[in-house]
């Protein structure tokens, strides 16, 4: 089944509001296996409604909209769907006394206006009742197409979707979407869809899509199949190929963040960690205590910012910062022996580089970064590159990197 998603309102259009409401009912009609072809937000202007319902009919079998149905003169969704289906509304009884009992049990008084809101479908549609507010929706449905009616206020609309338009439309479709979420940390976007390339091209189900965001890429990968099962198993075979191709670089196969994946993994294995910051300035610490559960191993985060810090809270030695800079692998390498001597947490790591946007030079440029991290005795530094998109960018790009390394690591 191909659907769409009108929104109706003028406030959507001046930015007021975000349009939620589209975002939450394209979800789950994807999740039921309906296609979703395109979104449109209209304001509440009569025409305009019913000009792109009409066109919307010539190219999906499902309109849903929302908004415009309250009880002012701008709120005309359900009478233009009337119109353009060729359905009658009239009076709904029932209808109206529940509006009367809402307006009785919340203590106002109802206007005439809300009368509207009882004029339904009665003879050729579906009433879909509102047990979060007054306005009910509709179902209008006539010659294989369908336009449901649902409030604006998402509340309302997310209740009324469960309750009625959830059950509605699992009878009238057969097939189910399955999908999974692969997070993946350390190979670009265009880089992984050359690697990709062979299960992107020609591949018709399971489907795969990639999205980067904030210097990582996530892999899709849908299947719309007769049963759970069958859609299941078709996801992980791809899934699986997939982590084949792009190796430990996928940190997840159901998307978790990084710094959860992590977390968990030094939860579960009870090694405690403290880690000793420049340029992030804290945020390391910060991103890994925002996780549940956290204070069962993480011992100490330090800002040892100046040179100063370094040398006395992680015994750097000022011939090392003299030498090689403060920003080096020496002085990466002794920051965390520093660190691992005065907590001896299991788990120690240490950032040093140049987040910006001034300090940079020729030869140690802003992006500069090294991160030493040591499990047991085992140590690993390397020097990082990062993009120089602005300092916050390299702070949080160098977070991701810091989690990546110990991810790797333990
Ligand atoms: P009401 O009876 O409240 O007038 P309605 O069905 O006529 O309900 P609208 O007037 O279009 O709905 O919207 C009412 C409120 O619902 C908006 O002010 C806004 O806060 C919220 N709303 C409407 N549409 C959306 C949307 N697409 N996404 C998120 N919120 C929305
Ligand atoms: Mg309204």
């Amino acid at each position: 089944m191909k659907s769409a998603i009108l929104s109706v309102g003028t406030e959507i259009l001046f930015g007021q509001i975000t349009n939620t409401n589209t975002v939450y009912l394209s979800r789950k009609l994807n999740f039921m296996g309906i296609d979703v072809m395109y979104h449109e937000t209209v304001g509440d202007n009569p025409e305009r409604v019913k000009q792109v319902m009409r066109r919307m009919l010539s190219e999906v079998d499902l309109i849903i909209t929302t908004g415009g149905l309250g009880p002012t003169q701008d709120d005309l969704t359900k009478e233009m769907a009337a119109e353009v289906m060729g359905c009658e509304l009239r009076l709904h009884e029932e209808s109206l006394e529940k509006i009367r009992g809402y307006f009785t049990r919340t203590g106002r008084v109802m206007s005439e206006n809300n009368v509207k809101q009882a004029m339904l479908p009665v003879d050729d549609g579906i009433i879909l009742p509102n047990n979060g507010g007054t306005a009910p929706g509709c179902i209008f449905e006539k010659n294989g197409k369908i336009i449901i009616c649902l409030p604006g206020p998402p509340r309302e609309m997310t209740k009324m979707f469960e309750e009625s338009v959830d059950p509605y439309l699992r009878s009238k479709t057969s097939d189910v979407i399955y999908y999974r979420m692969l997070r993946i940390f350390g190979i670009g976007e265009g880089q992984l869809e050359s690697m990709l390339e062979n299960l992107i091209t020609g591949q018709t189900d399971p489907t795969i899509a990639t999205y980067a965001k904030e210097g990582e890429v996530s892999v899709r990968i849908t299947s719309k199949r007769k049963t759970m099962e069958e859609a299941a198993a078709a996801v992980d075979k791809m899934a699986a190929e997939v982590g084949r191709i792009a190796g430990d670089a996928v940190y997840s196969y159901d998307d978790e963040d990084l710094k959860d994946v992590v977390a968990k993994k030094l939860i579960e294995n009870n090694l405690s960690i403290s880690c000793a910051e420049s340029c992030t300035g804290g945020l390391f610490a910060g991103t890994l205590i925002g996780v549940d559960g956290i204070s069962s191993v993480f011992e100490r985060g330090l800002v040892t910012y100046s040179n100063r810090a370094k040398e006395e809270e992680l015994g750097v030695s000022s011939e090392t910062l003299e030498k090689f800079g403060a920003v080096s692998e020496e002085t990466a390498r002794e920051m965390t022996a520093g660190l691992k001597k005065k907590t001896g947490s299991r788990v120690c790591i240490s950032v040093t580089g140049i987040a910006g946007p001034t300090g940079g030079t020729a030869e140690k440029p802003v992006g500069l970064v090294y991160i030493c991290a040591d499990f047991d005795g085992k140590t690993v530094c390397n020097e990082y590159r990062v993009r120089p998109v602005s300092r916050n960018w390299i702070r949080n790009y160098t977070v991701m990197l810091m989690l990546n390394m110990i991810n790797k690591l333990i």
